[in-house]
């Protein structure tokens, strides 16, 4: 690493009284200040040249990776600070970059195009890289931007490592083939009959009663046949999403593109309002443009997945022992992803209802509830709904990012014994899709063991020891279009444990 700094230190009076001792001073300063915190034998910080001009001392310094440059520059401010103050009464004011160079390597030579905020310059010359950034601010400095700058660089160039190659993914499980009778999309067969509407909006469906009740029952079987007997403990969160929590989940960074936001009025005055209300009656539209004026611009939004708002509702919390391993879910609030060109049918929506269990505790407990979990998941999918479905390890894409690709730490290739974090998903065969073999089938739902990422986010403690969590995706649209793809849409050929929870259907409504 090499760190180039052209900048000044900028005095509160001309530097000309001092001017002949400044070069001593630097000289000296070499050799002590700007060498605390360098290891012994390696490279500290240089100035390169420097010059007195009026208030300002223009000076260049060069570094390696330990005291880098602007680091050097804020501690010579400090110095020179002390010495010319005593004996000239003149202090440093401020500091100011107005070129500075950064060269590190990089894990590959980019394949693609690599664009940062804030560089004025990137450019790479095989796995070295080299980051211009001009007129940077003391704020910039003090808040770190650098490092996370040279970090998103690494990042970038690392990810593109992972662009256009499949999920990783691992069979662990799969139930034996079936023989289906049924391959219609039950989307549009439910449509057709009036069970559900499309809408009210994009992405979105009106369950009419006979939908509304095979997604309760569904419901139903989750919480009755594995939630329960497992000890969760209902919650209730909010829909609304403030940023803060969704900057501690890394859902900003991650999914900012698939989220609803929300915005809050500018003022509840009537008065701001009286234009918009006096446009409506008379255009009978909604003045959009004029509507914007008076929005805030958003600092939350609609929930994406559960987990969040669970997470923060135990920040700063110590956790009892005997209350461990927390267990809980939520099934009140809807979730909302903006899949846009994606959507497709019940099964991929932007809205759509979950319950979602999350879990915290030791290791140990987590291994043993997905157990647990992965036992009554079996039970409901095998003796209740009967379906053909299979369950496999993936890496979710922030994983691979972060270089723990299958999902557990130590490397993709671990035996399943020795997998105690990771995703696994669960995929049901949609006959209506093509042969089991070719088609792709259809994600239903998910459980995780996601490491201490949420538990050191929201620094949720244990008496003593170390807490991880994790959480399972229940989505009750994509059980329903697993089970009815394979069954069909006539309740009289639906197996018998699902008929216990639903003996029969209402009978909804004919229009004419
Ligand atoms: P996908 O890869 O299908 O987009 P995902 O990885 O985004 O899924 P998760 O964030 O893991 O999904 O959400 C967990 C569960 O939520 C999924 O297993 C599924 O049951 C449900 N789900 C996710 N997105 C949707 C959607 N757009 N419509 C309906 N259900 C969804
Ligand atoms: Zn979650
Ligand atoms: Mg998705």
């Amino acid at each position: 690493m090499r760190f180039e700094l052209e900048g000044a230190i900028i005095f509160s009076a001309d530097l000309a009284p001092a001017a002949a001792e400044l070069d001593g001073i630097l000289k000296e300063m070499e050799g002590t200040v700007l060498m605390k915190g360098v290891p012994e034998g390696e490279e500290g910080p240089h100035v390169g040249s420097w010059k007195a001009d009026g208030p300002e001392l223009k000076l260049t310094i060069v570094s390696g990776r330990h005291v880098r440059a602007h680091e050097a520059l804020l501690r010579l401010r400090k110095e020179l600070s002390g010495r010319l103050g005593k004996a000239h009464r003149i202090g440093g004011r401020a500091v100011r970059i107005d070129r500075y160079t950064i060269e590190f390597q990089v894990s590959r030579e980019p394949v693609a195009e690599v664009r940062v905020p804030f560089a004025s310059g990137l450019e790479f010359q095989g796995t070295t890289a080299r980051l211009v950034l001009t007129d940077v601010t003391e704020d910039f400095l003090s808040r770190n931007y650098v490092d996370r700058l040279i970090a998103l660089v690494k990042e970038k160039v690392d990810a593109q490592r992972y662009e256009g190659k499949e999920e990783f993914w691992e069979a662990i499980w799969e139930s034996p083939a079936l023989e289906h009778t049924y391959d219609m999309d039950p989307t549009e067969e439910m449509a057709r009959l009036g069970w559900i509407q499309q809408g009210p909006g994009k992405g979105r469906w009106f369950f009419r009663p006979q939908a509304a009740a095979v997604i309760r029952a569904m419901e139903r079987i989750a919480l009755e046949e594995v939630l329960h007997p497992l000890g969760f403990q209902e919650v209730i969160s909010s829909s609304l999403v403030p940023f803060e929590v969704w900057l501690k989940t890394g859902h900003m960074k991650g999914v900012a593109n698939e989220i609803y936001y929300l915005s809050e009025p500018a003022t509840r005055s009537a008065e701001a309002w009286e234009e918009l209300s006096d446009l409506v009656k008379i255009t009978r539209e909604v003045p959009r443009e004029k509507l914007a004026d008076l929005l805030e611009v958003p600092r939350a939004g609609m929930t994406y997945a559960q987990c969040p708002n669970i997470y923060w509702s135990f920040q700063k919390r110590t956790l009892a022992d005997e209350d461990l391993p927390i267990l809980v879910y939520d099934r009140t609030v809807n979730s909302f992803r903006y899949e846009s060109g994606g959507r497709h049918g019940i099964e991929r929506v932007d809205e759509f209802h979950r319950i979602e269990p999350v879990y915290i505790g030791t290791i140990d407990q987590l291994v043993e509830l997905r157990e647990g979990l992965i036992e009554r998941y079996k039970h409901v999918f095998n003796d209740i709904l009967e379906l053909e479905w299979r369950m496999a390890w993936v890496s979710p894409f922030y994983l691979q990012q972060a270089g723990l690709a299958g999902g557990e730490t130590e490397g993709a290739d671990a035996g399943d014994d020795d997998r105690r974090e990771g995703t696994i998903d669960y995929e049901a065969y949609l006959p209506y899709r093509g042969s089991r073999e070719e088609s792709e089938w259809l994600e239903f739902q998910n459980l995780s063991i996601l490491g201490d990422r949420y538990t050191s986010a929201f620094t949720i403690k244990a008496q003593r020891g170390e807490l991880v969590s994790g959480c399972s995706g229940i989505g009750l649209e994509r059980w329903t279009s697993a089970f009815l793809a394979q069954k069909g849409l006539d309740p009289s050929n639906w197996p018998q444990g699902f008929k216990e929870y639903l003996p029969s259907l209402p009978k909804g409504f004919t229009f004419h």
